[in-house]
């Protein structure tokens, strides 16, 4: 269902008849999952095309290194998964980005999020703070207060979920038995708790197409859309050069594809869309070779490490500075950020980077507007 008032909803929905927003559904569309939602940012864009200083507007939070799982696609793998965000300072640093400008903050990064004793704490005061708020998961140690709190304070949630059986699950998680039926049992629990206490938030789900897990994709559909989840999407995989899971991915052609979609578009429905990825997200070819969506997009590592660039944090030359330490205002003024934005720029080989980065699509855009065309006012 498509809101006939999208912006007027967002203080109108409790009372809203049609209900769509409550409902929680999303369509593939309104996900934007293939594209990028700068063009709803109009002052920062102004001050990109004017060569101004640009706040950032979003920003990732990697709450620790450590995890419960252990991944076979997990991008994060050569990192080695250690370290937690220092005790005490993430609550005060969410203040900081929002004071500064950030919008969406989402905790998620190279381990389980929920594994940080200070992480539901930060979520509320970037609440507080008037930040929208989101949550990437595999969802296996959720505790009920955790589940409450996600319901009251979290815009999105999205759950990673790799199999289909306890079996591939297993396989692809590495997690403990028992893990696969724990995450359904959460996102049920969630979903009855959302819908009880009228929660806006939206329950997504993320699986990563490996030839582990291939064959039981539809069962993991059906059964999380029964589960209560709003979405599922069903991602391709994308190696990174520093480690070592290098899959056989020759069961991806085009019948197999054709199939899959045709299976998602059958469960897709007003209450649960099941959304195949492109393939063409695993191009890796860029016609650019300035990264100009670094200010907008931040990543905090775990070990207090600020970046932008999520994909060459092995090399500390992309570091922006430490906000473990040091507060994030003092980090954006000094020249170290501008020093990292350069490396990243002239160093970096772009046709090596890791396909569909998170900057990609707002990299294209931006790149079409930059230089500006000739007479910009005969529109
Ligand atoms: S294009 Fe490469 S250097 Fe630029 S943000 Fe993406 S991964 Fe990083």
């Amino acid at each position: 269902m498509t809101c006939r008032w999208p912006r007027t909803c967002r203080w109108w929905w409790a009372i809203c008849s049609p209900g769509c927003c409550r409902s929680g559904a999303m369509s593939s569309s309104q996900l934007s999952l293939d594209g990028h939602k700068l063009i709803y940012h109009p002052d920062r864009l102004a001050d990109f095309l004017a060569g101004r200083d640009i706040r950032p507007l979003y920003a990732e939070i990697s709450p620790n290194g450590h995890c419960n799982h252990r991944c076979l696609f997990c991008n994060f793998n050569y990192l080695g998964h250690k370290s937690f965000f220092p005790e005490g300072r993430m609550p005060e640093l969410v203040k900081e980005l929002a004071a500064a400008g950030v919008k969406g903050i989402v905790f998620a990064g190279a381990g389980e999020p929920t594994l940080h004793k200070d992480t539901f704490a930060a979520v509320h005061a970037a609440k507080e703070a008037g930040a929208d708020v989101a949550m990437s998961t595999n969802g296996a140690m959720l505790t009920p207060e955790q589940i409450n709190a996600m319901a009251e304070e979290l815009t999105w949630v999205r759950f990673s979920i790799s199999g289909g059986t306890p079996e591939s699950y297993a396989r692809v998680h590495r997690g403990r038995p028992g893990d696969f039926e724990k995450v359904l049992s959460n996102i049920a629990r969630l979903r009855e708790v959302r819908d009880r206490i009228s929660s806006p938030i939206t329950i997504g789900s993320q699986c990563v197409l490996l030839p582990e897990n291939h064959e039981d994709i539809p069962a993991l559909a059906a059964t999380l859309k029964q589960r209560g989840a709003h979405y599922f999407v069903i991602k391709h995989f994308y190696p990174h050069n520093k480690n070592e899971y290098a899959p056989d991915m020759s069961f991806l052609t085009d019948e197999y594809l054709a199939g899959l979609q045709e299976m998602a578009d059958s469960l897709t429905t007003d209450d649960f869309a099941c959304i195949l990825r492109s393939k063409d997200t695993l191009q890796r070819n860029r016609p650019y070779t300035q990264c100009h969506g670094l200010p907008f997009i931040l990543y905090v590592r775990e070990d207090g490490s600020l970046y932008s660039c999520f994909s060459h944090q092995d090399d500390p030359n992309t570091v922006l500075g430490d906000v473990g330490s040091t507060s994030f205002e003092d980090v954006w003024n000094a020249d170290r950020k501008q020093q990292a934005f350069d490396y990243i720029n002239n160093t970096i080989d772009k046709s090596q980077c890791q396909s569909n980065c998170r900057h990609n699509q707002i990299n294209l855009w931006l790149d079409k507007l930059t230089p500006p065309p000739a007479h910009v006012n005969f529109i």
